[in-house]
């Protein structure tokens, strides 16, 4: 029986976790879970998974709970996230929440050296190098769950690093992927809300539409598998059906493919280095399918993915700061205080102002961090 903690469980990764835990329960026992502000769903979550400890955001929601369920432990805030991530007793975490709200939560179960199943790229954007430096210090594995990066995981299986030539990233495009950017002029939050391919969460959809999304997935690409930017690429492919590609030296690609169903990189990444079957599968019927098409990226086009090579390369605060620039204008975004072309824009110009600094620690990283949100703030007020 793995024990698995998870943060983010009425996230969108949360849920589809949930139903992967729930069809296996032989095999995965939820111990610990983290919320977001849906309680009616908490509380459907304790009744059927009875786990031990559960955070929630604020206090009077853990207090109130804790009077319904007197079994359970409720915690609440930024400790709570680290009480689930840490001192549950998992044998596994699921990180799953949106944000650099996940950069500690995950370091402190680094430090319990419980593995690391890891949903939350912006943890590893804004402080990869920390996050890798210390799993592997501790001998403690990072598996992907994000599933570009599951399918390079999957390809990279048994194979030399130093063969490998290329980690190559496909991208659907994303929501507003026919329009020319004169024409992203007045798209509103609703357009950028209905992607063609995957169900996401809200943050997660929007920066697809900007590309961002498969800007933080280049970084994330370069910490979890130790490869220069040079040596990262990305081809739009508008299926969803390929989910990533390694090039050898030999020339040889080795894809993993599938329908866009985020529940398999996820029971993958709880179930590793073993498969089992998937519950309700969406299998993939290749003479159905016909075609599949792929086109070269358009940095121009999709400006925050050029921006993300550019924090990437640079080091330092600046994936840092691009990351929380994006984090807080995607929110002005979505709270209709900026129009759509102005989220990158918003970033560039933060990323422009920052004056980078090289190694820095976790303190740097954090006040960083908060900064750039109250500078972003500031440009807009
Ligand atoms: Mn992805």
């Amino acid at each position: 029986m793995k024990r698995i903690s998870l943060l983010g469980a009425t996230g969108s990764i949360g849920v589809q976790t949930l139903d992967i835990i729930g069809a296996n329960r032989d095999r995965f026992d939820l111990v610990a879970c983290s919320a977001g502000r849906n309680i009616e769903r908490v509380r459907e979550i304790v009744r059927q998974f009875e786990p031990e400890i559960v955070s929630v955001i604020e206090k009077e929601q853990s207090e109130q709970l804790k009077e319904e369920f007197p079994n359970v432990s409720f915690v609440y805030g930024d400790e709570g996230l680290i009480e689930v991530a840490a001192n549950s007793g998992a044998d596994m975490l699921l990180n799953a929440v949106i944000g650099s709200v996940g950069l500690q939560p995950t370091l402190r179960a680094i430090e319990q050296e419980i593995p690391i199943a890891i949903a939350n790229k912006e943890t590893l954007v804004a402080a990869g190098h920390i996050v890798m430096r210390e799993a592997k210090r501790r001998n403690v594995p990072i598996l992907p769950v994000d599933s570009e990066h599951s399918a390079l995981f999957q390809a990279l299986n048994g194979e030399k690093r130093s063969a490998v030539s290329k980690l190559i990233l496909t991208a659907s495009g994303g929501s507003f992927r026919h329009l020319t950017r004169e024409e992203l002029q007045g798209v509103t939050v609703k357009e950028a809300l209905a992607h063609p391919n995957w169900s996401m969460g809200n943050k997660l959809t929007i920066d697809s539409a900007t590309m961002m999304n498969k800007g933080l997935e280049v970084i994330e690409a370069h910490h979890l598998f130790d490869m220069p930017f040079d040596q990262i690429e990305c081809v739009l492919h508008k299926e969803s059906i390929i989910h990533s590609v390694v090039e050898f030296e030999d020339t040889s690609m080795i894809a993993q493919m599938g329908s866009p169903d985020m529940r398999v990189p996820i029971q993958y990444a709880l179930t590793y280095p073993d498969r089992i079957p998937m519950q309700r599968p969406k299998q993939l019927r290749l003479g159905e399918l016909g075609q599949l098409h792929f086109a070269p990226m358009d940095y121009e086009r999709f400006r925050a993915l050029q921006l993300a090579f550019d924090a990437g390369r640079a080091g330092g605060t600046l994936p840092t700061v691009m990351n929380a620039a994006n984090e807080q204008a995607v929110q002005l975004f979505m709270e209709e205080k900026i129009p759509f072309l102005q989220i990158d824009e918003l970033v560039e110009r933060t990323m422009d102002a920052h004056s980078n600094i090289q190694n820095p620690d976790l303190e740097t990283i954090l006040q960083i961090d908060r900064q750039t949100r109250t500078d972003v703030l500031n440009h807009v007020q």
